[in-house]
C-alpha cells in the first residue's frame, strides 16, 4: 500500500470508529473493524490487500458467493427498468415472479406472501398476523406468544420479546417488551427420554396459557444466534400438535434455516410438518439486498380479514422493493438449477471430516454439524479478536460469539476452501 493509500485507509477507519455504529458495539469503546474493498466468489477482499474466505456467508446470506454473474445481471437489468415504486396501490413483475416462486417452494398450505424489509420485520409481521387472526376468530384476548428458551428472532421489539429471555435483551428493555410465555430449550436430537419430558412440559404450558396465547414461534431444528443448538425434530411435531389442539398459530422462523442450509429446503421438512406462518429472509436474495417475507395459509389470511380492521395492519415504505425481488428470483432460480442439495451434502460431509480433530482439542465441549453448518463449542467465552486473528492467519473470516466458533459457508465453496475453513476453525478454537 502506498503512503497516500495508507493515510486514506487510516482516515476512513478513524471516521468509522468515531461515527459509525456496528452491530452490538459501543461508540465510546469501539471494536476493531477491517476495511473491505470488494468481494468475489467466496472471498472478501480487504483494503490492505488481504483476501479472506468468508466462512460466515455474511451471516447466512451469500449462498452463491459474491459478484455472481447471474445475480449481478438481475440487479443491472432491474435498475434499467425501475429501482423502486411504492407497493400501495401498485404492483410489479419482480414481486409477482418472486411471490409465485415462494408459494411454489414453501410447504403447500402457505399461499399468501407479505414482503418485509428485514428478518426482524418479517417476525413482527408474523406476530401481528397471528394476533389479528385470533381477533378475527373471536378471540381478542389471545395476544401472547409461546416461544422457546435459546431462540433468536431479531432485534425489533416484538422479535426481542420472543427471543431467549436470559441471553437476549430482556433485562435491558424490561418495561418495553411484552411478556411472553417461554418453554425450555428443546433437547438435542436422539435424547428420547428428554424429548418426552420436554413434550410433556410444553403441553402443560400450552394447557395453562392457551386462553391468552395467539401463537407458538420457533426456529425449526436449529436455533441459530441463540446458541447454534441442533434439536430433535420431534419437538417441532409436538409444537404442531399443541397448536392444533389449542387453536394456536404455528410460526416457523426459517430466516436462518431456509433455502437448504440444514440439508432440507426448509427445516420444517425434517419434522414432516407445515406451519401456519413461515418467515424467510437472509439467503432469500443471496446476500445482495435486504428482503424477507412472511407467508401464511388461507385460513390465517381469512382470519385476519375477519378482524375489525379487515386488513393486515402493516405496510413498509420499501415493501417488495423491485431490485430486491428481482435478485431474489434470480437467486432462487440459481438455487434450483445448481443442485443445492448436492452442495449442502458435500459441505456437510467435508465439515464432519474436517472438524473431527476439534473433538480432541483441550477446552472443546462439543462439535456438531447439520447440513452446511459446522459448530465447535468451547468451555469458555471465545476471545473474539484472538480467534479471528488465528482464522485470518489461515486466510479465513470467522465471527465467533459466546462460546462458539462456527461456519455456514457459501454453498459454492470448493472442497479445498472448505478444508481451509475447517483448519481455520480449529486454529480459532485452539487460540480463542
Ligand atoms: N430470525 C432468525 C432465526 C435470525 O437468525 C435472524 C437474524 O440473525 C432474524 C430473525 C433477524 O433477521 P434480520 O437481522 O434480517 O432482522
Amino acid at each position: 500500500m502506498s503512503q497516500h493509500a495508507f493515510a486514506e485507509h487510516e482516515d476512513a477507519l478513524a471516521f468509522d470508529r468515531a461515527h459509525l455504529w456496528h452491530p452490538y458495539t459501543s461508540m465510546t469503546a469501539p471494536a476493531d473493524t477491517q476495511l473491505v474493498s470488494g468481494a468475489e466468489g467466496v472471498r472478501i477482499q480487504l483494503a490492505d490487500g488481504t483476501a479472506l474466505i468468508d466462512a460466515m456467508a455474511s451471516w447466512w446470506c451469500a449462498i452463491h458467493g459474491y459478484r455472481h454473474p447471474a445475480l449481478d445481471e438481475a440487479v443491472r437489468r432491474q435498475v434499467e427498468a425501475m429501482s423502486h415504486v411504492m407497493f400501495g396501490g401498485l404492483t410489479h413483475g419482480p414481486a409477482i415472479e418472486l411471490g409465485r416462486m415462494l408459494v411454489d417452494l414453501t410447504p403447500d398450505p402457505l399461499q399468501h406472501v407479505f414482503f418485509a424489509d428485514s428478518g426482524s420485520v418479517a417476525v413482527e409481521v408474523a406476530l401481528k398476523t397471528a394476533v389479528q387472526y385470533q381477533r378475527g376468530r373471536g378471540r381478542p384476548e389471545r395476544t401472547r406468544i409461546l416461544s422457546l428458551r435459546g431462540g433468536y428472532h431479531g432485534d425489533t421489539s416484538g422479535a426481542m420479546s420472543v427471543t431467549d429471555p436470559v441471553n437476549g435483551m430482556h433485562t435491558m428493555f424490561a418495561g418495553l417488551l411484552p411478556q411472553q410465555v417461554f418453554g425450555d430449550r428443546p433437547p438435542t436430537a436422539g435424547a428420547g427420554a428428554e424429548v418426552a419430558a420436554w413434550s410433556a412440559h410444553v403441553r402443560r404450558l400450552a394447557e395453562a396459557h392457551h386462553d391468552e396465547l395467539a401463537a407458538v414461534i420457533c426456529e425449526p431444528v436449529l436455533q441459530g444466534a441463540g446458541g447454534m443448538h441442533v434439536y430433535d425434530a420431534e419437538c417441532v411435531r409436538v409444537l404442531r400438535d399443541v397448536c392444533d389442539e389449542h387453536g394456536l398459530v404455528l410460526i416457523l422462523d426459517e430466516i436462518a434455516t431456509g433455502f437448504g442450509r440444514t440439508g432440507a429446503l426448509f427445516a420444517a421438512e425434517h419434522a414432516g410438518i407445515a406451519p401456519d406462518i413461515m418467515c424467510v429472509g437472509k439467503a432469500l436474495t443471496g446476500g445482495y439486498l435486504t428482503l424477507a417475507a412472511t407467508l401464511c395459509t388461507s385460513e390465517v389470511a381469512a382470519g385476519v380479514s375477519a378482524s375489525e380492521s379487515g386488513v393486515l395492519m402493516h405496510g413498509p415504505t420499501f415493501m417488495a422493493n423491485p431490485l430486491a425481488c428481482a435478485v431474489a428470483s434470480a437467486n432462487l432460480d440459481l438455487l434450483s438449477r445448481r443442485g443445492w442439495h448436492d452442495d449442502v451434502r458435500r459441505i456437510e460431509s467435508g465439515l464432519r471430516t474436517g472438524l473431527k480433530a476439534a473433538e480432541d482439542l483441550p477446552g472443546v465441549t462439543d462439535v456438531r454439524v447439520l447440513g452446511a453448518v459446522g459448530v465447535v463449542q468451547l468451555d469458555r467465552q471465545v476471545d473474539v479478536p484472538k480467534a479471528s486473528a488465528a482464522a485470518a492467519e489461515h486466510g479465513v473470516w470467522v465471527r465467533p460469539f459466546r462460546d462458539l466458533v462456527y461456519t455456514m459457508p457459501p454453498y459454492v465453496v470448493t472442497d479445498a476452501d472448505l478444508q481451509t475453513i475447517c483448519d481455520a476453525l480449529l486454529a480459532a478454537a485452539a487460540d480463542g
